[in-house]
């Protein structure tokens, strides 16, 4: 029986809800370069340019076809039904997981639906696209909203949370991320060396230098449920492995 889990969910489990993050785009983020609309020097050359983009972005996530998937179902049915403390952990900007149901979750790479106050850095939820006249409420003058998503360059979100919840699981599951890049490359080695069990859900085989103990080769939403069920079941990954 597993007490403590820690899930990182990535670009893969988006993807097969037909999102595409910069996270799984070889330096391209929907035909853009990253330099120009993922780093803060390109915000600074062209604000308007990077606003247009990521309320683009913001109207993809929210047009009609874009719906959770049965990872991001299985994913809230466990923290619904599980008895002990499940932290989910994405890299992933959208929302897909809090419409799916999740509550217990940190968008470590920030979150579309959200620009930040550049002075105070409060997060405000957004009303309007981002532009020249959506700024915050807590400065006098008031500044332009920023889109609060991690550019490169720039610190991921939460990491004293993650790295305190990485000390404590005794089960650490990846899905549809690399695992084998930074940061998730570190959170496996925190898990390994804290005795947690480590599984990785990958839609490719998994590399052979991988940290993971068990690697399960599929799309995310036809595992995933398999393996909430199997917890859910109190049975131990890996001593009755789904097809
Ligand atoms: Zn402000």
């Amino acid at each position: 029986m597993y007490r403590r889990i820690v899930v990182l969910t990535g670009a893969g489990i988006s993807a097969e809800s037909g999102i595409k993050t910069f996270r799984d785009q070889h330096g391209l983020w929907e035909e853009h370069h990253i330099e120009d609309v993922a780093t803060p020097e390109g915000y600074a050359r062209d604000i308007d340019f990077v606003e247009r983009f990521y309320n683009t972005r913001l109207e993809q996530l929210n047009g009609g076809d874009v719906a959770p998937n049965a990872a991001h179902v299985a994913l809230a049915k466990l923290e619904a039904e599980f008895d002990g403390e499940l932290l989910v952990i994405t890299q992933n900007v959208d929302d897909l997981h809090e419409r799916a149901g999740s509550l217990r979750l940190l968008h470590m790479h920030g979150e579309l639906a959200k620009g930040r106050c550049p002075q105070s850095l409060q997060t405000f939820v957004l009303r309007e696209p981002f532009g020249v006249d959506n700024c915050c409420t807590c400065c006098i003058p008031a500044k332009r909203l920023r889109p609060h998503i991690v550019w490169f360059g720039e610190m991921p979100f939460g990491m004293d949370r993650i790295h305190d919840a990485l000390d404590h699981c005794d089960l650490f599951i990846a899905i549809g991320t690399s695992g084998t890049v930074y940061p998730a490359a570190g959170f496996v080695d925190a898990a390994n060396h804290h005795g947690a069990q480590t599984v990785e859900v990958n839609l490719v085989e998994a590399d052979r230098h991988s940290q993971f103990q068990y690697h399960l080769t599929g799309k995310a939403g036809e595992i995933v449920p398999q393996l909430v069920e199997q917890i859910l079941a109190g049975k131990v990954i890996g001593s009755d492995k789904p097809d």
